[in-house]
């Protein structure tokens, strides 16, 4: 079977604002349920929305950021149906002048940059939440949520697999990490991404297309990955047995059960129309001058892709490396703090990249707020490049005790007598001795085997209790070798 995929994602971003999007409450994950409420978010008769400046130019910075057209007139709308977490009936939303247009959210794949287009970006506020307690009859409902600040972002369907789909919201997410405007936690809940699936299969007759099949419930990437994995064998297998017919069904709305690991369907999806959109008649259409651009403009901080184009340039780092220190900010800040307190580019990417990355995970930590002074691992970096220490004490002995104690690496290096054997006459008498306990290796290296060298090297980092520098231990060996 010949088969396109195609995968367009909305996303439900919560924006991190001090109160919610129409009136005072506070915006605050926690609280005891319905403390954080008022007459307008718990749609009292007569209780008028507000419009929340700050969450207003917090979206508006991130269609900045994502390129998009900005509405230079907007309006609000409603959107009606019936839930208990909404108890207004309706949630005010945007429908035909979104706050945005356009844009794109850059991934990078084996093929190079790839632009995933974007179709809208609109405000919106965010419904309560029902609570079903195990072995309880009742669903409660905490309307603390109830109105806080939502940007949805609506992807054109330009994702071409699963993977994509993860790297879209990678993406997305470091450049609103990066914006500071959201924690953008899919654990948390506030990033919500919804995927719209289906296959075009090319046959003799022409392109059948399945239906679109909108998968809801997914707290996690993999989740993500996973239940477009599933849905794209379900839509074949739907071809297989319905043919060109298939694509008569209706588009549906599909759960994800991540303990079956399967996708199953709930209802078929709604249409526009089913909601009845009409403006909202309490707040007036808003226009967006030049003040709140401003504001905006002046929230957008370099970019990961500008950041990782830069980091390339000046410290002549692969792709893959310059990739992985700019997906978080404050890592790539750390990064260029570490290189200008003296260390070098490439080294100190490795070790952030590697150990220094390994010690944050362990304590799910960002890297930069593990505790390392930055002066300080510059400091062990250089020590390892100049030969005054191994790799491996460093791994071992410097960089866990830095971290736990905040120690100098200099001063461990003396103190655990760490430093590292480049004295040659030293390390001559030592090659001499494993020249003689092994004279097969010395003799196989005359003769040409490179690889026997690695026999003696082991002898003497064996002899000097791996305290040798193994490329001055190198050049005495082969000096020795090559000349007597
Ligand atoms: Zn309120």
């Amino acid at each position: 079977m010949k088969y396109r995929v195609l995968i367009g994602m909305e996303v439900h971003l919560q924006l991190r604002t001090k109160s919610k999007m129409f009136c005072r409450c506070p915006v605050r994950f926690g609280a005891p349920p319905n403390t954080l409420t008022c007459p307008v978010c718990l749609g009292m008769p007569g209780a008028l929305p507000v419009p929340n400046r700050d969450a207003m130019i917090r979206a508006i910075a991130l269609a900045r950021a994502l390129d998009c057209d900005i509405a230079t007139d907007t309006k609000f709308d409603r959107k009606n149906y019936f839930y208990p977490d909404l108890p207004k009936g309706y949630q005010i939303s945007q429908f035909d002048r979104p706050l945005a247009t356009g844009g794109c959210v850059e991934i990078v794949t084996e093929e190079g940059i790839k632009r995933i287009r974007l179709r809208r970006i609109h405000i919106e506020e965010d419904v309560g939440k029902n609570i079903h307690e195990d072995g309880s009859k009742l669903s409660r409902v905490d309307f603390n949520r109830a109105g806080t600040p939502l940007v949805e972002i609506v992807s054109e369907p330009d994702i071409a697999s699963p993977e994509e789909a993860h790297k879209y919201l990678d993406a997305l997410r470091a450049v609103v990490r990066y914006l500071d405007i959201s924690d953008a936690n899919m654990q948390e809940g506030n990033l919500r991404c919804e995927p719209n699936v289906n296959i075009h299969i090319e046959t003799e007759d022409g392109v059948v297309k399945t239906p679109i099949v909108e998968v809801k419930n997914l707290n996690s990437m993999r989740n993500v990955e996973r239940a477009a994995i599933c849905e794209i064998a379900r839509h074949q297998e739907l071809y297989r047995e319905l043919g060109a017919k298939v694509a008569d069904l209706p588009r549906s709305t599909c759960g994800f059960d991540d303990q079956t690991d399967k996708t199953f369907v709930m209802r078929q999806k709604e249409e526009a129309h089913d909601y009845r959109y009409f403006p909202e008649p309490d707040i007036p259409p808003i226009q967006i001058g030049s003040a709140w651009l401003g504001t905006a403009n002046d929230m957008v901080p370099e970019l990961p892709r500008a950041k990782r184009q830069r980091f390339a340039d000046d410290y002549g780092l692969s792709a893959y490396d310059a990739e992985n220190l700019c997906r978080e900010r404050s890592t790539a800040d750390y990064f260029e703090t570490v290189v200008k307190a003296g260390a070098a580019a490439k080294p100190t990417a490795n070790w952030l990249l590697g150990d220094v990355s390994f010690h944050a995970k362990e304590r799910q930590v960002a890297i930069a707020a593990l505790g390392l002074a930055a002066s300080r691992l510059a400091s062990m970096v250089n020590l390892v490049e100049e030969g005054k220490v191994s790799r491996k004490a460093a791994e071992k002995d410097l960089l866990p005790r830095m971290i736990a104690e905040g120690a100098d690496p200099a001063q461990l290096v003396t103190d655990l007598g760490l430093a590292q054997v480049d004295d040659s006459s030293v390390l001559e008498e030592a090659a001499r001795q494993a020249i003689a306990q092994n004279p097969k290796a010395a003799a196989d290296f005359r003769a040409g085997k490179e690889k026997a060298l690695n026999a003696l090297k082991g002898l003497v980092m064996r002899e000097t209790r791996g305290k040798a520098n193994p490329t001055v231990v190198e050049s005495v060996l082969r000096n020795i070798l090559e000349t007597e």
